[in-house]
């Protein structure tokens, strides 16, 4: 039977439990122990997928096609392990199921209530994590800030949990933050007391609180804190903030998550074996030449958005021995002002996005990047602008376009698929979850994966438009991955280019820090052989 750790936030949101639950699931794996991950998301939304970036950042889209929270992400690079649609539950999807059986008359003469109905429907998704993983922990995130409205029925069942499978298979780990006052010189524990009483009103005693903090906790402020809120002061532990995230499983296992996990929960005490991790930190945290890549996107100021591109740049910038510079660029800066901004840049990604808004900025930076021979990787709508751009280029038109943001394009390039026009609402509608990707031998693609086949996770709806490959082609565009009936464009390239490279997949999805994606590590790669202006030349060009 599984044991379960619940992982509850409090004092603010966005304190950093989304990394802490991966930190655990790392510190858990590298003691062979199986875990499995879930995030419970009190919001009302089916899924993320119809929310602005501004609201949630990132949508992360698991193999199966679930569009889901940027948590899972983290889940996924951190464990190294694929998560499904089970690993993702909002309230959205509680209340639709219930409602749904009510109308097919699932509980005619009764009235639904939030318990026992609700809490029952959360904990029957808590429980399919753990049949289907199979894994001997599932630790599940609950969404949103203790004393949040919507977060309650998530509480409630999390709480009922522990008649259900026993106390001893149950762990309740609390993370807040505790705020520093600068005038006083101080780092104030009250919110985190506040918070752990209300978790106590509603009858969840935590075993474990990991207070985040941007200054050093000392043992008086753990002592405190354990009295206060009746946690043993061994279980109250500092997690100071970090220059990179990836350290946060070894500082925790550090201050002794590890030995209370197995100890609360009667697991088998193995040996720990974080060497490899160990040293991709060591390496990460190293001083190194930096590699400066650009993003051009339309919420670059909200770095969330583009989380996991940024992390697949890591990882390939820590690949090559180099530290990720990104310049965050606005697609409607580069509309405003030319494409001055990307003269220091030794690369260019375009990632994924919906909507008009900011596009031709978009089309500049490829246009920039075909002409003056700097890498370009195109994810999604990036490898779009890219082949609006060219076809612009070649057709010496500026008509060609996407029918997504000129519906009545002479010269639509990329358009949706016949039957795909029908497709009526906005969610869930999307071609979406891995496809697989043929690959043309001899290309830039092929020769980055060294495999024939690959299967990449998508989240879209238009498509390149067959109509134009001849044309394109015979312009010098390579489409190096194709769908298994070479029906539908996966990946062109540019013959005449260093590497100019455009997916209609999103590849960071499967980046790993200790794996960087083939894409990202060969874009990187030439990148950094690209003299930046107003430097001298340090390395050979690639
Ligand atoms: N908006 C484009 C489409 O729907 C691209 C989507 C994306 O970049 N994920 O096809």
């Amino acid at each position: 039977m599984a044991k379960y750790i619940f992982v509850t936030g409090g004092v603010v949101s966005s304190v950093g439990k989304g990394i802490t639950v991966a930190s655990i699931g790392r510190i858990l794996k590298s003691r062979n122990i199986s875990v499995s991950v879930q995030k419970l998301d009190p919001y009302i939304n089916v899924d993320p997928g119809t929310m602005s970036p501004y609201q949630h950042g990132e949508v992360f889209v698991t193999e199966d096609g679930e569009e889901t929270d940027l948590d899972l992400g983290h889940y996924e690079r951190f464990i190294d392990t694929n998560v499904t649609a089970s690993s993702s539950v909002t309230q959205g999807q509680i209340y639709s199921s219930i409602i749904s059986q009510e109308r097919r008359g699932d509980f005619l003469g009764g009235t639904i209530q939030v318990v026992p109905h609700v809490t029952n429907e959360i904990k029957r998704r808590i429980n399919q994590v753990a049949t289907e993983s199979e894994a001997s922990v599932v630790i599940v995130e609950v969404g949103g800030t203790v004393g949040d409205i919507e977060g309650l029925p998530f509480l409630e069942a999390i709480r009922q949990m522990k008649s259900d499978v026993g106390r001893e298979n149950i762990l309740y780990v609390h993370v807040t933050l505790l705020p520093f006052l600068a005038s006083s010189g101080e780092l104030k524990t009250k919110p985190t007391q506040h918070s752990v009483n209300e978790l106590r009103r509603i009858g969840i005693q935590p075993d474990i609180i990991v207070c985040r903090s941007d200054e050093p906790i000392s043992n008086d402020i753990r002592a405190k804190i354990a009295l206060f809120c009746d946690v043993d002061p061994q279980a109250v532990l500092p997690l100071i903030t970090l220059p990179v995230i990836y350290e946060t499983p070894l500082v925790l296992e550090e201050a002794g998550l590890g030995r209370l996990i197995v100890n609360m929960l009667d697991l088998p005490n193995t040996s720990v074996d974080f060497s490899e991790w160990r040293q991709l930190v060591t390496q990460m945290k190293e001083p190194k030449e930096p590699v400066s890549i650009a993003i051009v996107g339309k919420y670059v100021e909200l770095h969330d958005a583009y989380i996991s591109v940024k992390e697949a740049l890591g990882h390939a910038a820590v690949y090559h021995n180099r530290d990720l510079d990104v310049q965050w660029i606005h697609s409607e800066d580069l509309e405003r002002d030319g494409d001055s901004l990307l003269r220091s840049v030794q690369g260019i990604v375009v990632p994924g996005g919906f909507g008009e808004r900011g596009i031709e900025g978009k089309v500049t930076a490829a246009k920039y990047a075909r002409e003056h021979r700097i890498p370009y990787l195109g994810l999604c709508l990036g490898m779009h602008t890219m082949m609006i751009e060219f076809t612009r280029h070649i057709l010496g038109s500026p008509k060609p376009n996407s029918t997504e943001f000129d519906p009545e394009s002479s010269y639509p390039v990329i358009d949706l698929l016949p039957g795909q026009r029908e497709a009526s609402g906005k969610g869930g509608t999307m071609r979406l979850g891995i496809y697989p990707c043929h690959l043309v031998a001899g290309t830039k693609a092929a020769s980055a994966y060294e495999e024939q086949v690959v299967h990449e996770r998508h989240r879209h709806r238009f498509e390149f438009n067959n109509e134009y490959r001849q044309t394109l082609e015979e312009a010098g565009m390579i489409f190096s991955g194709l769908s298994p009936d070479g029906e539908l464009v996966e990946i062109g390239e540019l013959q005449d280019h260093p590497f100019m490279l455009g997916c209609q997949f999103h590849p960071e999805f499967l980046s790993r820090p200790n794996r960087a994606h083939p894409l990202f590590r060969d874009f990187v790669g030439v990148a950094k052989g690209v003299l930046r202006e107003g430097t001298q030349p340090t390395l050979p060009l690639v």
